[in-house]
């Protein structure tokens, strides 16, 4: 089905939005950058910082290992794993805050106001951020409906993080959309069944997230959250 916005969102009746958290909900991909790139180069390894959001969304094992193989042709021991992610998470907890997104917050009231049901999935394990939800976006979300990277094996590009969110939620692919800033992300979550909207809110081109497969593109939060009210009466068409 056409809609005004000349997407194929009409037809669902839309119950759930599922949101990614770094560089959708906290503009904290920058820092994130910083502090892979330098963990990884105290442990001789070259990851410069803007290919660390081509990547973002990978577990922290994967992203070792990928940059591993790249460089020396092997992987990492689990414990050398570990040992670099510390330093990551350090250095990361060493910068002042990440700010909220702007247009987050309104975004997240409108949902709200609809009844829709709210998700994080992300494949973050950095409690700072996750311990500062209910304080920077108070009464929005809920623990049983988010997943981290304490609930997932394979986490993105997998759909596993999403498909676990829609369980969680009880949710069916048809019933839910994704919010996502990511290349990699947006895979995860299309390759979950998800209508997927992308938010370009970092240095990538646009190309990156729509070759991926996402279904409609906004440069901010704030312009989604502009557009929201157009665009939820276009879903439930
Ligand atoms: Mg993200």
């Amino acid at each position: 089905m056409s809609s005004p916005l000349g997407g194929n969102e009409g037809g669902r009746s839309l119950r759930a939005v599922l949101f990614d958290m770094d560089g959708v909900l906290y503009n904290s991909m920058p820092y994130h950058a910083k502090a892979w790139h330098r963990a990884m180069a105290q442990f001789g390894y070259d990851l410069p910082e803007e290919e660390v959001y081509m990547h973002e969304g990978r577990t922290g094992t994967s992203t070792v290992n990928l940059v591993s193989q790249r460089q020396h042709g092997t992987e990492v021991s689990g414990e050398r794993v570990a040992e670099i992610y510390a330093v990551k998470s350090k250095l990361f907890n060493e910068f002042p805050p990440a700010e909220p997104m702007p247009g987050a917050l309104s975004l997240l009231r409108q949902l709200k106001a609809q009844g829709l049901k709210i998700l994080i999935v992300t494949g973050s394990g950095q409690t700072s951020l996750l311990d500062r939800l209910n304080s920077d976006y108070p009464g929005i979300f809920c623990r049983e409906l988010m997943v981290t990277a304490f609930d997932v094996k394979r986490g993105k590009p997998d759909p596993e993080p999403y498909l676990m969110g829609m369980q969680k939620g009880g949710l069916r692919p048809d019933e839910c959309i994704v919010v996502e800033n990511a290349p990699l992300g947006v895979r995860a979550a299309k390759a979950a069944g998800i209508f997927t909207i992308a938010v370009n809110t970092g240095p990538l081109p646009d190309s990156a997230l729509l070759d991926e497969g996402a279904d409609l593109l906004y440069s901010s939060m704030q312009a989604l959250s502009d557009a929201w009210e157009e665009l939820s009466a276009s879903f439930n068409k």
